[in-house]
């Protein structure tokens, strides 16, 4: 029996359990590609499948884990073969697909993109789901409209790992960026990583106004609920927000006043299900404008075993930046 090392969750007497296991090749689901897996990520999304808090695996047993960069070891898909270099974000992978915190992944060709040739593999990891998703959220903007020149963008949850690579991205670009952040210590890392100003958390959390003094050109949103509804509130004429995130809440509490006075979108955001061509942009996007040296001072590495941690910590907002995950 050949089998490799995996984060396994299984259907426990009250809810879920993840532990470290020994997973039979023989039981890896129908896909035309296996790869190698050398890294993965924790994402908010790992961290509620792993700790059990939110329904996120819809098969049992499961391997966690909704990203991976990887090697192909075997193909029968046309585009790819043994030895190429790729990324899988999303797609129900560690879901409703056995997922990326194992040695071994077998999914679909379909699902795959190649890993850009100045990206590694460990970098690819770095960025994960939540780097491109932030690397989304900002090209939405960027289709909107909104330009430097348009004036500052908030984003908020700066410390999380959405909120960490957009402040890197958005200042790269030469956006004003104000970072809110329940974490003011934090000021000095969301300094380094391009922010122009730091704004407290709570100036977003109090009960929302249906318009509020008109602040910012934009916003790149991972918290939703009462901090959505006022970052809406405080948007300029014309501006937009890109909501990706929930870590706040899944509510929205809010006005239809910004979009019917002040001509403001929400525009949404999906990682998981965003067609190829649309990925393919963003990791392509993700090799020019994130600085690879703010992306190392973001990001530390852990190894499959103190996954369980992690994922407790991401729940609990305690996680600074991007944590990528070794395997093997
Ligand atoms: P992180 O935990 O790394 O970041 C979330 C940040 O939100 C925290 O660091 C904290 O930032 C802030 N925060 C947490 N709890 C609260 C709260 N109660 N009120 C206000 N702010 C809070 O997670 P990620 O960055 O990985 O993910 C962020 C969100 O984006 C998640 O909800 C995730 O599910 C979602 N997401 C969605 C994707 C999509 O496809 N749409 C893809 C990837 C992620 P600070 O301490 O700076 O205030």
């Amino acid at each position: 029996m050949a089998t490799f090392k995996a984060m396994v969750i299984e259907k426990a007497e009250s809810g879920t359990k993840a532990a470290l296991a020994d997973f039979d090749e023989a039981n890896l689901m129908d896909g035309d590609v296996t790869v190698r897996v050398e890294y993965s990520t924790v994402n908010y999304k790992d961290g509620l499948a792993i700790t059990g808090k939110a329904p996120v695996v819809r098969r049992f047993p499961m391997i966690a884990g909704i990203d991976f960069a990887g090697t192909v070891e075997s193909s029968d898909h046309p585009d790819w073969k043994a030895g190429d270099k790729v990324i899988l974000n999303g797609w129900g992978t560690g879901e409703t697909h056995l997922g990326a915190y194992a040695e071994k992944a077998r999914v679909k060709g379909d699902w795959l993109v190649r890993l850009p040739a100045t990206i590694s593999t460990r970098e690819a990891m770095a960025i994960g789901t939540a780097g491109y998703t932030a690397m989304l959220s900002v090209m939405a903007l960027e289709n909107h409209g909104l330009t430097p020149a348009s004036g500052p963008i908030a984003v908020t949850g700066a410390a999380g790992g959405v909120g960490s690579v957009a402040v890197a991205i958005l200042s790269k670009l030469g956006f004003s960026v104000s970072a809110t952040t329940g974490r003011p210590e934090q000021a000095d890392y969301l300094k380094g990583l391009g922010a122009s100003e730091i704004v407290e958390r709570a100036v977003l959390s109090g009960p929302p106004k249906a318009l509020a003094k008109e602040r910012w050109a934009g916003g790149i949103d991972s918290v939703g609920s009462t901090t959505l509804a006022n970052l809406l509130s405080m948007i300029r004429y014309g501006g937009a927000v890109s909501a990706c995130g929930l870590a706040g809440g899944m509510d929205l509490p809010g006005s239809v006043a910004p979009f019917i006075l002040r001509g403001v979108c929400l525009l949404g955001i999906d990682s998981v299900m965003c067609p190829l061509p649309k990925r393919r942009e963003a990791w392509k996007r993700l090799e020019t404008d994130l600085d690879r040296q703010k992306l190392a001072a973001m990001t530390r590495e852990i190894g499959l075993s103190e996954l369980p941690q992690a994922a407790a910590d991401i729940v609990a907002g305690q996680i600074r930046g991007r944590v990528v995950v070794k395997i093997g």
